[in-house]
């Protein structure tokens, strides 16, 4: 489906019928939303079936396209790879894919999981600089061509069972750019590891096409971009001084967040500058990037049910049906803060729960039999009782890919649902 058309889903709706047609979406049904619909969307979910109280998430393909428009906007020479890692639901990724994104893979079930949708071998990045051999060779066997290295064991491996690859060298970033989760201690060749490594690829005869790197997930200041470049740079000059073929393509990974601030648009102004100021000699330069977080992290919403409730003094304590084994591992993993509206807050119509604004100092617990499994403390919320929902937004980034099934509480059976919210005007 071309993405105008996508675009234009919100006026017929229709068209998003055939991105869920795609093989390997299971879910089929996606609900218009007039603007600021999500709450009533929600509300109509649980009066729906009011015996059913099991968290669900909401993802609102409204969100997808927006922030398609604002990629393209702020980075349109740089093409997305969306790193699957990050939320693999299989209706997000054939949105996705509808919109033209191509896929970050780090396995070979991710990889399967992409190439289900009808996506081309050609729009997927193996980008993991260290995989299994079997891996390798179902790489080689679906024709996906383009990975990552940073060891000479994994050019041994790349040479035995996939010659035909071509390779980037994934670098570490000089500077994390004050990560939330810094990925520089497991990833990437030092400095001195360069020429040797592009040695060792051009001896393989293997085609290094070019460098890619990663500042960090939850990156907090955007400079990191402009030294990983200008170091991407110093190793194509490398590369060429060794005789070896031209490099042409730069990966400058993923780190981008959507979330309210300038953080996205400061990062892509000065990825766009460093480019033209150490790559302005380069023709024939392709720009790709592994956005995770930016794609996911804000079209997703969980509703959660209250299963539980004790009052102690002034505090009050609730116990949800999901939490750090489930959705919120991301404030372990992730070191994600997140947050809590009870649903009869969240609709502008006066409720007798929110009127009067009166709240009181509460935890909110997760359901597993582990005092770890605390969402929040020192939370402030209205009085609420067993079997009010409370929704936490954004929370489609590292939350259902990452939990576990501890204690019987599955976060995988989670089910989503779908909507469609007007995009944001561009
Ligand atoms: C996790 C990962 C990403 C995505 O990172 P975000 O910070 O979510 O954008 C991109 N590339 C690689 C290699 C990764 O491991």
């Amino acid at each position: 489906m071309a993405y105008e058309q996508l675009r234009a889903m919100g006026s017929s709706h229709k068209s998003l019928q055939a991105v869920l047609a795609a093989p390997g979406v299971k879910v089929k049904k996606v609900t218009s939303l007039s603007a600021d619909g999500l709450t009533d969307f929600i509300q109509s979910m649980i009066s729906k079936k009011q015996e059913m109280k099991d968290p669900f998430y909401v993802l609102d393909f409204g969100v997808v396209v927006s922030l398609m428009d604002k990629w393209k906007r702020s980075l349109p020479n740089v093409r997305p790879f969306y790193a699957v890692k990050c939320n693999p639901h299989p209706a997000f990724l054939a949105a996705l894919a509808a919109l033209g994104v191509s896929f970050d893979c780090a396995s070979r079930a991710e990889i399967e999981a992409v190439l289900a949708l009808g996506v081309s071998a050609d729009r997927i990045i193996y980008a993991n600089p260290c995989k299994a051999e079997a891996q390798i060779k179902y790489a080689a066997s679906v024709g996906v061509n383009l990975t990552t290295f940073d060891s000479r064991e994994e050019i041994d491996k790349l040479r035995r069972w996939h010659p035909k690859c071509s390779l980037l060298l994934r670098l570490k970033a000089p500077d994390d750019g004050g990560a939330r989760c810094p990925l520089g201690p497991k990833y990437g060749a030092l400095p001195e590891e360069v020429t040797p490594l592009l040695q060792a690829a051009h001896v393989a005869r293997l085609t290094v096409a070019g460098v890619s790197f990663h500042v960090g997930s939850g990156a907090t200041h955007s400079r990191a971009y402009s030294g990983a470049i200008a170091a991407a740079k110093a190793v194509f000059d490398t590369a060429v001084g060794l005789g070896m073929p031209r490099m042409s393509i730069l990966n400058v990974g993923g780190g981008f967040t959507a979330g309210v601030g300038p953080q996205f648009e400061d990062a892509a102004a000065t990825i766009n500058a460093a480019i033209k100021v150490h790559f302005l000699d380069e023709s024939g330069l392709t720009v790709i990037a592994e956005p995770g977080r930016f794609f996911a992290e804000t079209a997703f919403t969980l509703a959660t049910n209250i299963i539980g409730k004790r009052v102690r003094g002034k505090l009050r304590e609730y116990w949800i049906n999901d939490g750090i084994y489930g959705s919120m591992n991301c404030i372990l993993y992730d070191h994600a803060t997140v947050t809590a509206t009870p649903l009869a807050c969240t609709s502008n119509r006066s409720n007798p729960t929110c009127r009067g604004g009166k709240t009181y100092t509460s935890t909110v617990f997760g359901p597993t039999c582990d005092a770890l499994d605390t969402i929040l403390t020192g939370h402030q919320l209205p009085e609420l009782q067993v079997n009010d929902w409370l929704l936490f937004p954004n929370m489609g980034a590292y939350t259902a890919s990452a939990g576990s099934n501890f204690n019987g509480f599955n976060t995988s059976a989670i089910p989503t649902h779908l909507a469609f919210s007007p995009p944001a005007p561009c």
